[in-house]
């Protein structure tokens, strides 16, 4: 019997490269299911002060109200320019909440006098395991590159179109799922904690 493993995100896509990563390092050994399986259940307010607070906050919430073992992610981009910013903020940088074309312009308008040479940032991706016993575990990983001056390509989400990859002559949302997957933040740090979710899950007996 696979380990039944609650992913804390309602986004489908994320539920697809979840799953796509998981069995590649453990085929058929997890059963993960969505948060649409628990329509009752409500968002997790991400009021933390890193990725790391929101993603284990989201993994423990999810896993106290459902009783079972909870992954979840938290993900942002940081540009050096700005601090570090948008960084937890990157889903609603230009006020509401998903808005991904008023969000890149936004940095791109910040960005406007900053020559090539100091447009570096990166992308950080947590993945947090939240065990019903308490015991966790997080996983962080970074994608490096550089902010563009103009959007360019129409794969991928959010930032894509202006981050072009540290050693690449393309934006990542130029690039396909898979070849972003294998060096992207969220790709790292899942394949990270993919070898942590199966020990921890096997504890459980
Ligand atoms: P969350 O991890 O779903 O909360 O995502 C936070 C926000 O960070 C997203 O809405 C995007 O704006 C941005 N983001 C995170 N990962 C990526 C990525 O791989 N490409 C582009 N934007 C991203």
């Amino acid at each position: 019997m696979p380990f039944k493993l609650l992913l804390a995100t309602r986004n489908k896509g994320k539920i697809t490269e979840f799953r796509r990563i998981l069995d590649a390092v453990a085929p058929g050994e997890i059963e993960l299911v969505g948060l649409d399986e628990f329509p009752e259940l409500h968002d997790v307010v991400e009021d933390g002060a890193t990725f790391q607070e929101n993603a284990l906050k989201k993994a423990r919430e999810m896993s106290r109200a459902t009783g079972i073992p909870a992954i979840a992610d938290d993900s942002g981009l940081c540009v050096d320019a700005l601090g570090g910013d948008p960084g937890i903020y990157s889903a609603r940088w230009a006020g509401s909440h998903g808005d991904d074309a008023a969000n890149t312009a936004k940095v791109l308008d910040q960005l406007r006098d900053i020559p090539d040479a100091q447009r570096g940032a990166h992308f950080s991706c947590v993945a947090a395991l939240y065990l019903p016993d308490g015991r966790s575990h997080c996983e962080e990983a970074h994608f490096d590159g550089w902010i563009l001056h103009a959007p360019v390509g129409n794969q991928g989400f959010g930032y894509d179109p202006i981050f072009r990859p540290d050693g690449y002559d393309l934006s990542s949302a130029q690039m396909s799922a898979e070849e972003k997957d294998a060096i992207s933040h969220r790709g790292k740090s899942l394949r990270a904690i993919a070898p942590h979710v199966i020990t921890l899950l096997n504890s459980l007996g």
